[in-house]
Parts: C-alpha cells; sequence; structure tokens
C-alpha cells in the first residue's frame, strides 16, 4: 500500500475489420472471360453461320447440278437407245423374207402345205434373228387382229399389246408397249411392233420384238455414278418401267407410291424433296426421254446427300467450341495475370486495415499493378515510421502523466503522499475495511514543540527534521500500512488490518524511535518528541471525518498529557478499563 504504483488503463484491443470481397461477376478476372467469350461468340458465330449457310448452299447447287446432268444424260442416252431399237425392229420388218411369206400365209390360210411352209421360213427368220441380238427375247409376226402367225420361240400367247396400237398401225407408226414381266419368258419385256408393208406399201401385219428390259437396267446401271443412289425410268402412270438397281421391285412394273409424278413431269430437271420406296427422304429429278415420252428419274438418298453438309456443320462447331475454350484458357490465365497481384495488393491492404504494418510487398513487373505495389509498399513504410514516432510520442505522454500524477500526490519537502491522496486512500480504505469486516487504526502524529525547533535552530533546520522524521515514520512501519504529511508538523499513520491494542503498541514504537532518533542539520543536532492520537475503525468511527476528529481529539488529550505519549479517545479508554486491564502507554 505504501508503495502502490499509479495504474495506467490500456486501450481495448483492434477489432479485426470485415470487409466485401470480389467475387461472381463483380470479379475482374470473370469479367475479363465473360468479355472475351462474348466478343470471341459474336464474330465466330456470325462468321461460322455466314460460311456454313455459303457453303450449304454450294454443296445443295453441286448436289442438284449433279442431279440433273445425270438424269438429262441417261434420258439421250435412252433415247438414242429406243430409237435404235426402234430403227431395228423397222429393218427386221420391212424384210423382203417377213412380207413375203407374210403374203403366201395370208393368201393360202386354207392350203396347209404352203402355209406351213411360209410360216416356217418366217419362223426361222425371226429365231436366226433372235439367236443374233441378246436384248430381243422374242421376235413374232402378228395379223391385223393380233392373231399370232409365228414366233421365234415356241410360245403361243399373242404379246400383251397397247389398247391403241391398231390405229398407230393403220397410220403405219411403230407401237411402243409398256414393260411387263412375261411368264412363258419368265423376263421382264417390252414389246416394239413395226407394221409390215407390201412394196406397194400395202398394210400386212406386225412385226413385234420383245425386248429385254434389263438392257435398259443395264443402260441406267451404267449411268449411275456415286453422287447418285438410283436411276430409274417410269411412265406417265408413275409406273417402274427399269431401274439401275434391277432388284425385286422392278421385277414387274409396279406403281411408286409417294413419288411426286405429276409434279416431275410438269416441271423436268427440277429437283424435288419426296419420300422414297422405303420411306426415306430423298432428293431427285426427272427429264422426259422424248423418243417414249416417259421420265428417267436420278435420284438420291437426302442423308447421304447432306452428309458432307452435316460434316462441315460439325467441324464449323467444333472450330467455334475450340476457338472458345482456346480464348476462355487465355482469358483465364490473362485474368490471374492481372487478379493475382491485385489479390496480394488487397490481401496487404487487409492487413494493414488490421493494424498489422510489417507489410512489405513483392513488386512484379512494369504494369500498372506493379506500380500501384510500390506507392503501397512506400505509403504502409510511412505509415510504420509514423505509427513509431506516435508510440515514442505516446510513451512520454505517459512517463510525463505518471510523472504529474506522482507529484499531484507527493508532499514537496518529506516525499511522502500530501493530504489529497491520504483523503482518498482513507475514504477507500473505510470502504474496504468495512466491506471486509476488518480493523484498523488512524494515527495523528504532531511534533511537540517544534515552533521551538523553529525558532531555536532556523526553518531550515525545522525542514530538515520533517524530512528526518518523515523517513522514521516510513522505516517503522510495515508494508502494508500508510504514512502521509497530514499539514505542516502533523503527519497521519494507517495501520491496517490490526487490532486496537496492537496498534496501540506500533504507536507506542513509533514515539520511541522518534525520541530516540538525533537530527542532524547543519552543525545542529536536534531531537525531537512526538504525540500521538489514536482512532479505531469502526468502533471510534466509520468515516475518514469522524476517524480523523476522534484521532485529534486523543491528540489532544496526549498534549494536555504532557506530550510524547500515544492517547486513544476517552470513551474507548473507560470501555478497556471497565473490559480488562488498561495498559497505559508511558512516556520515556
Ligand atoms: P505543540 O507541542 O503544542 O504542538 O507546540 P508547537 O509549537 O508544535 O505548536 P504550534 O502549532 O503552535 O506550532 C507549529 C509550528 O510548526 C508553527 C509553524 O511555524 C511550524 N511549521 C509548520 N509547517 C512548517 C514547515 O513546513 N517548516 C517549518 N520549518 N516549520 C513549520
Ligand atoms: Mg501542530
Ligand atoms: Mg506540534
Amino acid at each position: 500500500m505504501k508503495n502502490k504504483a499509479p495504474q495506467t488503463s490500456t486501450p481495448p484491443p483492434n477489432r479485426r475489420p470485415v470487409f466485401q470481397t470480389a467475387g461472381g461477376l463483380q470479379s475482374i478476372k470473370t469479367r475479363i472471360i465473360v468479355f472475351t467469350l462474348v466478343a470471341t461468340i459474336i464474330p465466330a458465330v456470325t462468321l461460322g453461320s455466314l460460311s456454313y449457310l455459303q457453303n450449304t448452299r454450294f454443296l445443295n447447287e453441286k448436289i442438284e447440278q449433279g442431279l440433273r446432268d445425270i438424269a438429262a444424260q441417261t434420258a439421250r442416252e435412252l433415247d438414242l437407245w429406243i430409237k435404235e431399237r426402234l430403227y431395228d425392229v423397222r429393218v427386221f420388218s420391212s424384210s423382203y423374207i417377213v412380207s413375203e411369206n407374210l403374203v403366201t400365209v395370208l393368201r393360202n390360210r386354207g392350203a396347209r402345205l404352203e402355209n406351213l411352209v411360209a410360216r416356217n421360213m418366217l419362223q426361222e427368220y425371226l429365231k436366226s434373228i433372235r439367236q443374233k441380238f441378246s436384248d430381243y427375247k422374242e421376235l413374232m409376226v402378228l395379223d391385223l387382229t393380233g392373231s399370232l402367225l409365228a414366233t421365234s420361240e415356241s410360245n403361243d400367247t399373242p404379246p400383251v399389246l397397247p389398247p391403241d396400237w391398231k390405229a398407230q398401225v393403220l397410220s403405219k407408226e411403230p407401237v411402243v408397249g409398256k414393260v411387263y414381266y412375261d411368264t412363258q419368258l419368265q423376263a421382264r419385256v417390252m414389246l416394239i411392233a413395226d407394221p409390215i408393208l407390201t412394196a406397194n406399201n400395202e398394210l400386212l401385219g406386225v412385226l413385234g420384238v420383245k425386248v429385254a428390259a434389263a438392257s435398259i437396267d443395264k443402260v441406267l446401271a451404267a449411268y449411275t455414278q456415286t453422287d447418285v443412289d438410283e436411276l430409274f425410268m417410269i411412265d406417265r402412270d408413275g409406273r417402274m418401267m427399269a431401274s439401275s438397281r434391277q432388284t425385286a421391285t422392278v421385277s414387274k412394273a409396279a406403281t411408286l407410291a409417294g413419288l411426286p409424278v405429276g409434279r416431275l413431269f410438269r416441271q423436268p430437271l427440277q429437283p424435288m424433296d419426296y419420300s422414297g420406296t422405303d420411306g426415306a427422304a430423298v432428293i431427285g429429278t426427272l427429264q422426259i426421254v422424248p423418243a417414249l415420252q416417259w421420265g428417267v428419274i436420278a435420284q438420291m438418298d437426302k442423308d447421304k446427300a447432306f452428309a458432307r453438309v452435316e460434316r462441315l456443320q460439325k467441324l464449323t462447331v467444333s472450330l467455334v467450341l475450340a476457338l472458345l475454350a482456346g480464348l476462355g484458357l487465355c482469358a483465364y490465365l490473362f485474368g490471374l495475370t492481372i487478379v493475382r497481384p491485385l489479390r496480394r495488393l488487397s490481401e496487404g491492404a487487409e492487413q494493414v486495415a488490421s493494424g498489422n504494418l510489417d507489410v512489405d510487398l513483392p513488386v512484379r513487373g512494369r504494369s500498372e499493378v506493379g506500380f500501384l505495389t510500390q506507392v503501397f509498399n512506400h505509403m504502409v513504410a510511412r505509415l510504420r515510421r509514423s505509427r513509431e514516432e506516435l508510440d515514442s510520442a505516446n510513451q512520454m505522454l505517459k512517463e510525463k502523466n505518471r510523472a504529474l500524477h506522482q507529484l499531484s500526490i507527493t508532499d514537496d519537502l518529506t516525499g511522502l503522499y500530501n493530504r489529497k491522496h491520504l483523503m482518498e486512500t482513507l475514504t477507500s480504505e473505510v470502504i474496504r475495511s468495512g466491506r471486509h469486516r476488518h480493523p484498523f487504526t488512524l494515527l495523528i502524529i504532531d511534533i511537540d514543540h517544534f515552533k521551538q525547533v523553529n525558532d531555536t535552530h532556523g526553518h531550515q533546520s525545522g525542514d530538515d527534521v520533517l524530512c528526518r522524521l518523515a523517513a522514521v515514520f516510513r522505516e517503522t512501519i510495515r508494508d502494508c500500512d500508510y504514512v502521509a504529511r497530514y499539514g505542516g508538523e502533523e503527519f497521519i499513520v494507517l495501520l491496517t488490518e490490526i487490532e486496537p491494542q496492537l496498534s496501540l503498541e506500533a504507536a507506542d514504537r513509533i514515539r520511541k524511535r522518534t525520541a530516540q532518533e538525533t537530527i542532524h542539520s547543519g552543525e545542529e543536532s536536534i531531537s525531537v518528541t512526538v504525540s500521538i492520537g489514536a482512532a479505531f475503525f469502526p468502533g471510534d468511527g466509520d468515516t475518514p471525518q469522524t476517524l480523523i476528529q476522534q484521532a485529534d481529539k486523543a491528540l489532544y488529550a496526549a498534549k494536555e498529557s504532557g506530550r510524547n505519549s500515544v492517547q486513544q479517545t476517552a470513551e474507548r479508554k473507560s470501555d478497556d478499563s471497565r473490559q480488562g486491564p488498561i495498559r497505559l502507554i508511558e512516556k520515556n
């Protein structure tokens, strides 16, 4: 208590500030990536789509042109082919053997032998041609009613003739029938018939030739190219006449469902979309064969035709995606080069904001961020210096404050606590001891005849006596006790946590010790005595004022009793006498 050092209060610790961090679309890195992707997607998709559309158009045109070329070429070839066949048949029908023998047969219907001979000759002639030309399956001679007169085969059924054959024959025109399946020949055939005339241009009958439809198939097959799936010929009713595929579908002339026959014939060489025989989407175009007025259709599978377009589309999409991925990665890496130093910078700033000034960030590169980092480091260094200066100024101020405080509670002359500090201490001691129910004793010490000391030895010697006695009192009391200069040549001692009787003994020790002391001042040797008045807490009072008053009264009594003594209050003395033997404090 005696040497209690004044305490300094510490400031509350800095609370770590909370900052909003960059995230989501607000982040610079994300913005760079988004910007790059958008800046790539727009031109890439636009250019990709344009090039895709142009290429698609180009490929479409190529496909359609290919179909048109093949259809036209095949139609020309078939026209030529059929004309050759018509020419052949004309050559056969205008043979002298045919007309001569036919005349004989017609004239001698009744006469058996001549008739038989002529027929035989006709048959031989037909057979000889049949053997020479593999395209011709059967040759025959018919009369104007359509009855069979002779044939190259052992066939006795008349051929299937078109309904208007007679009119054509009468106008001496060749007749071309449709393709049909001949059960006796077991082949698809097409009948070409030509009138047989005498030298006088007289109509005798008809020479018919069953031409193998497989020959047309062959012509069609020869013109089929990689770009074309199928080439086939149809009549005006849409019935299949021949096909490059030579498959079962054309073994009997079948009507093709789904084929826009009317449209195809109306718009020759115009490519059209429709569904093929197997239901798949196809693209095809028709060209009319002039000699027959039938159509040749060049057709191809749409999926196959547009496989290249699809490949192109996939290539375009993968190129755009690869471009996006590449640029996205570049943007990400580029973003990192900006964001990393920025993040270092913001982490540094966060540390500074939370009070840590030991931050020195690495400066990399000569970018704006590098410059900012340098400025930041410089700023932190200045802050650090300022804080160091502030800290030392603070420290100095604290020390000065402490010294000032010490001064304000210290008595200049004796170095003891002054009256102000005494009153504060006494007030808190009353509260503390009251709370803990501990006793304490207040002593007022007054130097006897001090005025005489001054008068005899001078004021300076008086001061020396005061100083020395202060030291004596300090030495005599315990560490837990307290001494202050109350004013003039009066001192107050607080003896804490002590019973009255023991405190009186302590007071008496002070008195004796003082009386024994020889004080040297200059050449003077001075001895003084003290009178001491004691008041006990809580018995004599429980406030600073009452305690001092009671002690003062006791002091007065001590003076009255002849000085150099210790006295307690009169009331306590009478109590003590009632309770037991009172130990009077004797003068030395
Ligand atoms: P008593 O035994 O009755 O106490 O007699 P006394 O002479 O001590 O009493 P008094 O109260 O009349 O005198 C006290 C003197 O103490 C008066 C004053 O000049 C002197 N004094 C007070 N303060 C100081 C001081 O700081 N220095 C010096 N040298 N003298 C002081
Ligand atoms: Mg006095
Ligand atoms: Mg005095």
